[in-house]
């Protein structure tokens, strides 16, 4: 792996290319050294082969974005480095179909595939989603999941053919499972391929199908399935379980599970990447005389010190209370908290009482108007006027 050449740097473009610019960088290098151009050329093959691989990646708006943050490492066994997260594909043979069908589909003038489905073919990728709480993705999960996945028929073994009888060979294609037409193309006479259309590639015609799985080879069962939800996943990430998606077809492996995780909102925390957001409500006591005020995290409650003075809208940073990197669970974020002053509402007589005394010894109320409270404002128009008003909106 350490020997690969960079991906940008092998279809000539820069980083900031855009999807056009990097499939038409392929397209100049995919013609210039495509195999059927080049017959025997092992240096050219090796381009082609390089170039392709670097297109499938830089391609996928996901994997460019996995290639462009942990390099080639991405694709490497396992993923990004992450233990268990084997959210990347590699490069492998079931995506190159897709882009051989995409460039090469007009290159060569329709059904240019040069893909036989005779041959051992790796299985569909199935996905699934699972939801999990905040909490859960914060410092990972193991969820079960029941899936309904494709198994091979025991009744014919995956053949299709009812027990006793056996698959014919395809007399349109005899077994190859593709038919080979030449045409003439820009490069003169090129060898087109094409799935047997009669046997779907198979190679093999059914006249007595099976019964339990009506000629297909293959049944649905339902399943339980284990998926380990690694610490610091976030909402709409995947999860690649190998070999669990559907069965591959001539003793092809099987596709991979997709699982995509989709985290539920926290009635206090926010999060955003690594880090998590909340406010956290202060007295307005705590605010001018300072002192502990109980914060709520996700690893449970912390005590912080007020300062003296404590302006509403303060943020302060609980420094490794956030998410867990994917990559190292034991690199954290932040948890930023917003402290907000709260006004008091309900207030007894005595707290009122305390409150003006407060708001005398502040110089803000003449010490007269201080005398004619309370009894003479209880029953002032006010209050009477707020009693209708309850009285209205209970009926
Ligand atoms: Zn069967
Ligand atoms: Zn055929």
């Amino acid at each position: 792996m350490a020997d690969k050449r960079d991906y940008y740097e092998v279809l000539g473009v820069d980083r900031g290319a855009d999807d056009s610019t990097i499939k038409s960088a392929y397209r100049k290098l995919a013609k210039k050294y495509h195999p059927d151009v080049n017959p025997g050329d092992k240096e050219a093959e090796k381009k082609f082969k390089e170039a392709s691989e670097a297109y499938a990646v830089l391609s996928d708006a996901e994997k460019r974005k996995q290639y462009d943050q942990f390099g080639h490492a991405a694709f490497e066994n396992g993923g990004g480095g992450a233990g268990g997260y084997g959210g990347f594909s590699g490069f492998d043979g079931a995506d190159m179909g897709d882009i051989f069908g995409d460039i090469f589909g007009d290159l060569f003038g329709g059904g240019g595939r040069r893909r036989t489905n005779n041959g051992p073919m790796k299985g569909a990728n199935v996905r699934a989603g699972v939801r999990v709480t905040f909490e859960e993705a914060v410092f990972g999960c193991e969820k079960e999941l029941d899936l309904n996945l494709k198994e091979t028929c025991e009744t014919c073994h995956g053949t299709g053919a009812r027990p006793g009888t056996q698959p014919e060979t395809c007399p349109k294609c005899h077994g190859e499972g593709q038919v080979v037409y030449t045409q003439q193309s820009m490069f003169g006479m090129v060898r087109n391929v094409q799935t047997c259309p009669d046997c779907q590639g198979t190679g093999k015609i059914i006249k007595d199908k099976c019964t339990d799985c009506h000629g297909t080879g293959y049944v649905s069962k339902h399943k339980k399935i284990q998926v380990s939800i690694p610490a610091g996943i976030d909402n709409g990430q995947s999860i690649r379980i190998r070999d669990k998606g559907e069965p591959g077809t001539n003793g092809g492996p099987r596709g991979d599970l997709l699982v995509e995780v989709m985290v539920a909102r926290h009635p206090i925390f926010q999060r955003q990447d690594m880090n998590i957001f909340s406010t956290a409500p202060i007295t307005y006591a705590q605010a001018a005389l300072g002192g502990e005020v109980r914060i709520s995290t996700v690893d449970g409650d912390v005590m912080y010190d007020v300062k003296p003075g404590t302006q509403t809208d303060t943020k302060v940073r609980l420094k490794g209370k956030g998410v867990p990197s994917l990559r190292n669970k034991n690199v954290r974020g932040d948890h930023y908290v917003t402290l907000v002053v709260q006004v008091p509402t309900k207030l007894n007589e005595e707290a009122k009482e305390a409150l003006r005394k407060f708001d005398a010894a502040c110089g803000n109320r003449p010490k007269e108007e201080k005398e004619e409270t309370p009894e003479k404002k209880k029953k002032g128009g006010w209050e009477k006027f707020k009693e209708t008003i309850k009285e209205t909106f209970e009926d």
